[in-house]
């Protein structure tokens, strides 16, 4: 009770309340309403100053504001250099006007003034890791997305507890016992083979997992956003859920190289990719040729027994991935598309599926638009860029896009336009450990 001193006269911060007003659009503005509310000085209870309250209005501005700032420019489409001048710019100001800014903090906050100089304002962040990682991992490329997932998380320091898929436990338990080996204390990196819905959902809905990252279908995706929300609240990170990805096809392009790596683009891993170039969206001057060729490549394609060499394409991964591929061949027949080459299984026996291509596709038709998963090629043709970007960017996936040009013009329009998070251009599949991956929209 010493150490209470509440002057009689409280000093004087030396600093004008200059801006009151709402930052919106560049400029302070008054509200809408014509609002304002008092901020009080802690010490007396007197008003510093009427600030200017914002109402729904005043956000819809300020969004609509920050929206035409993304959408059209100037700040996203700066280069890097000319951000990072601004920012540090920024940055030497407000070290410039330290007092400035710690006097208002002070005397709108009520904490010392020392404090507000030196915590408030220097302050480095100190990056740690989450916690407890759970994640959750699908069938199509097992070991590659425990790496994904495995390695940051543990190299930040996390420890992890990874659901496989129930189609695909084997490859990664070889690969954990591999870290027990090279001194992975106990407990860091946990393996739960399992189900979804029991395995899955038990860790996604777990109170003590601070984190959850997840690779598989839109739908379990929604639904773990929900368990995290029921739980504890988990950051949850959200990977490559779906995707219809086109693999455009331009009218200049060298034909012959385009049907190759059209071909790659959506038969590799027996068409079982989330970016998986599964709509060949070709320039209708060369739109015959090329289904022609496609056609052939396609009936070239070798199937069979994968542990055989030369083999291109193995079985699917289950007999409900199978089914469910028939059941999109069969759709796409009598939505009226032309089978050009395909549409059964291949063999009596196993999940073999022949490599189907289908021509004359419209937007409209479910094979067109929903993920199917399997070695079936839609050849939708098209007539100039805005035509293609147009129907594109309809889609509700955006995961990624191919583009085959030999016009750089082209390929940088089309990169432009397409709202995916990841293009290729003149190529397909292309992966490195330190570009990130995954779609932009909500699937
Ligand atoms: P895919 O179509 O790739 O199989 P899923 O979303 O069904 O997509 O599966 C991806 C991963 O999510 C698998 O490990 C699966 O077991 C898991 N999973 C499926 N359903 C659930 C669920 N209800 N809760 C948690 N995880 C689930």
């Amino acid at each position: 009770s010493t150490a209470v001193v509440v002057d009689e006269q409280p000093i004087k911060p030396l600093v004008q309340v200059e801006h009151i007003g709402l930052l919106i659009d560049g400029k302070f503005v008054d509200a809408a309403s014509g609002k304002t509310f008092p901020t009080l000085d802690l010490r007396t209870g007197e008003v510093i100053a009427h600030v200017v309250e914002g109402h729904s209005e005043d956000i819809d501005m300020d969004v609509a504001a920050a929206r035409k700032a993304f959408d059209i420019g100037p700040w996203p489409k700066m280069t890097t250099y000319e951000r990072q001048k601004i920012m540090l710019h920024a940055a030497d100001l407000i070290e410039k006007h330290n007092d400035e800014i710690a006097t208002l903090e002070t005397w709108d906050n009520g904490k010392p003034y020392e404090q507000s100089r030196q915590v408030e304002i220097s302050m480095l962040t100190l990056h740690e890791p989450i916690g407890v990682a759970g994640q959750i991992i699908p069938w199509n490329f097992p070991l590659l997305m425990f790496a994904w997932k495995v390695g940051p998380a543990l190299a930040c320091g996390n420890t992890v507890v990874m659901k496989t898929a129930e189609q695909t436990p084997l490859s990664v338990l070889y690969t954990a016992r591999l870290f027990l080996e090279a001194g992975l204390p106990p407990g860091v990196l946990n393996i739960v083979s399992g189900f979804g819905p029991t395995a899955g959902a038990a860790l996604a809905s777990h109170m003590d997992v601070d984190k959850v990252a997840f690779t598989g279908s839109t739908a379990t995706g929604k639904f773990i956003l929900q368990l995290a929300a029921q739980s504890n609240l988990k950051q949850i990170r959200l990977l490559e859920l779906g995707g219809k990805s086109p693999f455009i096809v331009c009218e200049d392009a060298d034909v012959d190289q385009a049907v190759e790596l059209a071909h790659f683009a959506l038969f590799f891993n027996q068409g079982q990719c989330c970016c998986a170039g599964s709509r060949t969206f070709v320039h209708e001057r060369v739109c015959d040729e090329f289904v022609e060729k496609a056609k052939i490549r396609a009936l070239n394609r070798s199937v069979g027994d994968p542990f055989k060499s030369g083999i291109e394409q193995g079985p699917q991964i289950d007999s409900k991935q199978f089914e469910k591929i028939l059941r999109y061949i069969r759709s796409g027949v009598d939505t009226g598309a032309t089978l050009e080459t395909g549409g059964e299984r291949h063999a009596s026996k196993g999940y073999y599926i022949q490599p189907t291509v289908f021509s004359d596709v419209q937007d409209d038709m479910p094979i067109a638009k929903e993920e199917i998963f399997g070695p079936v090629q839609t050849i939708l043709k098209f007539k100039n860029n805005e035509d293609v970007i147009q129907r594109e960017n309809n889609s509700k996936y955006g995961l990624a896009a191919g583009i085959f040009t030999q016009n750089i013009d082209t390929a940088n329009t089309l990169t432009r336009a397409l709202k995916v998070g990841t293009i290729w251009v003149n190529c397909y599949d292309v992966f490195d450990a330190t570009i990130p991956f995954g779609g932009i929209k909500t699937k």
